[in-house]
């Protein structure tokens, strides 16, 4: 750990463009300077001097064998999408058993927990993910194997979970109130069809939520303040279909389906800010020797951009819709009709690089040694939040690892305790600490 007037210089930062989950493709779009400012300055500094706050970092390091166990313990309870339910009980066990004895299970199947402040302060949320992207049945034994930790979802994002119950506990035993409330979730539907479901429903039951972090996956040092946005649908084409010979001379489904892909495939969305479409899956049909009655395909669209991503959405209507009708007069029984279900929806979002909560997080990499290597947008939860204009960041637990998402995910302890710290650090500065330091989240 690093003390002393290093806070006070000046951080010039490079964002980076284009970071996923699981990995990043562009880097360097633009300086952005998240100087902070002297007010920021001046109360963190008082956190960082506070006697109980350096022995929370230093019981957080001396404890962290104990959370990396937890870490694999949760891992092995298995977590698919919409089947969090295990995981979630066993996890409102260790919270009540770390202090939290009013947590609950919401009606979502999210895992709350309130530390009460002060009762004049911000409520701040700190989330991590119970659920995994493996199906029911996959094995998520952690095996060891040439120095690493091997299992599916060890990282992405068990490793948050545990991170989160270590501050818990730091918190629990240490004679530390805060201004503000802490809202501590585990929250479920982060992953892919889940859509975010669970941290929908936090926002949506909890409006008073003043800022946000979400603790997810490994490798600590990026600050993800911005979030792509998704819109996923199904496109699902219609007809009356028919003998293949018998009844020729009928539109069909599979056929409208064709044309409206091939216009689709020419859609040439911008690349700054980064948009993109793809057609993922297609199906349809009866047999070889019938006119298709229905054929439908799943379209995914993304981008950095609000505007960008309902524009491409219309674009990707319209091209269906005149795909259709093409088909409809290209045949003397034109009935092809073509609904479209969305399936999926991630809302664009981004929390200005010069809000404390960025701010803070960059001065704590710097405090504890963490190599700060820039801001990142990506799909999290954090999305959410950044869409409903408050403030809201995603970093890791820290640790190293890799593979997420696949079967060969891993993790590696490697000064993992700086996870716990930096969580510990943007806690107690956010908050406030009594008697200390003022709270730099604002009550909206
Ligand atoms: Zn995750």
């Amino acid at each position: 750990m690093r003390t002393g007037n290093k806070t006070s210089t000046i951080l010039k930062l490079f964002t980076v463009v284009g970071l996923t989950q699981i990995g990043f493709t562009q880097a360097v779009a633009q300086t952005v300077d998240i100087t902070p400012t002297p007010h920021v300055q001046a109360e963190y500094a008082k956190v960082i001097a506070d006697s109980r706050i350096k022995e929370g970092l230093a019981e957080l390091e001396r404890k962290e064998p104990e959370a990396i166990q937890e870490q694999f313990r949760l891992t092995e309870i298995p977590a698919p999408p919409f089947k969090e339910e295990r995981r979630a009980a066993y996890f409102l066990e260790k919270m009540k058993e770390r202090g939290l004895v009013d947590a609950y299970i919401d009606s979502e199947g999210n895992v709350i927990g309130i530390r009460k402040g002060r009762g004049d302060g911000p409520l701040l949320l700190i989330a991590a993910h119970l659920d995994t992207v493996f199906p029911d049945g996959v094995d998520t034994t952690v095996k060891q194997r040439d120095g690493r930790y091997y299992a599916p979802g060890i990282g992405d994002d068990t490793r948050g979970l545990a991170t989160m119950l270590s501050v818990i506990d730091v918190l629990n035993r240490s004679s530390i109130e805060t201004e503000g409330d802490i809202m501590f979730a585990a929250n479920v539907g982060e992953e892919g069809r889940g859509d975010l479901r669970g941290i929908k429903a936090i926002f949506r039951d909890h409006p008073n939520i003043d800022g946000f972090i979400s603790i997810d996956g490994v490798r600590l040092g990026r600050i993800t303040n911005g979030g792509t946005g998704s819109r996923r649908f199904e496109f699902q084409f219609k007809g009356p279909g028919g003998h293949s010979f018998g009844a020729f001379g009928l539109a069909s489904a599979i056929h409208a389906m064709g044309r409206a892909i091939a216009k689709i495939s020419d859609l040439e969305p911008p690349s700054h800010p980064k948009t993109t479409f793809t057609v993922g899956t297609v199906d349809g049909g009866t047999s070889v020797n019938s006119i298709a009655a229905d054929a439908v395909f799943a379209l995914d669209m993304r981008s950095n951009d609000r505007q960008q991503l309902a524009i491409l959405e219309q674009q990707a209507k319209d091209a269906a819709l005149e795909a259709v009708a093409e088909e409809n007069a290209r045949w003397n029984n034109g009935e092809i009709t073509v609904d479209f279900v969305l399936i999926g929806d991630r809302p664009v979002g981004r929390t200005d690089p010069s809000s404390p909560l960025v701010q803070l997080t960059a001065m704590t990499f710097r405090e504890l040694g963490v190599d700060f290597k820039g801001l990142s947008i990506s799909s999290t939860d954090s999305n959410v939040p950044m869409s409903l204009g408050i403030p809201a960041i995603t970093i890791t637990g820290g640790g190293d690892g890799g593979g997420a998402h696949s079967p060969d995910e891993w993790f590696v302890p490697t000064d993992s305790h700086l996870g716990p710290q930096t969580v510990w650090l943007l806690v107690l500065s956010l908050a406030g600490v009594d008697g200390t330091s003022s709270a730099l989240l604002q009550s909206r």
